[in-house]
């Protein structure tokens, strides 16, 4: 969970909470605000995360990554699950490709875990492991 300042109706400021979770293969983000001025609370979540919440979340809890070893077996069945979870082109799965073995995504660690959870019926080797540099 990561804190970011948000301004209250009161025009104090204060920290909100905020991070992201998944649940049957769907991400989502949620915002948590109470005012410590006059105790007003806010609730918010939803699917598509704003991205300054994202960085929010990047900068606090740090860049992890999606590492998988190389093997033969299942690699196709791991890139064409990715290509349609993430709408990604035939380009970017080709440059993907070419990471293994290594990490091949970077994200926040929800956003990871979730991938790990949809490709574990794959029965590859994937961990979610936390990267030094900020490369995303
Ligand atoms: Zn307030």
């Amino acid at each position: 969970m990561a804190k970011v300042l948000k301004v209250c109706d009161c025009g104090s400021t204060s920290f909100a909470e905020v991070g992201q979770s998944f649940c049957s293969g769907t991400l989502k983000w949620y915002l948590s605000f109470r005012c410590n001025n006059c105790g007003k609370t806010n609730e918010v979540d939803g699917v598509d995360i704003p991205p300054e919440l994202r960085n929010a979340i990047i900068d606090q809890e740090g860049v992890w990554g999606l590492f998988i070893n190389n093997s033969e077996n299942s690699m196709s069945v791991i890139f064409s699950t990715l290509r349609k979870e993430l709408n990604l082109s035939l380009a970017e799965i080709a440059s993907i490709r070419k990471k293994v073995p290594g990490v091949i995504l970077t994200g926040t660690k929800i956003e990871m875990e979730r991938l790990r959870e949809i490709l574990s019926s794959t029965n590859m080797p994937i961990s979610v492991v936390k990267l030094e540099d900020k490369t995303c």
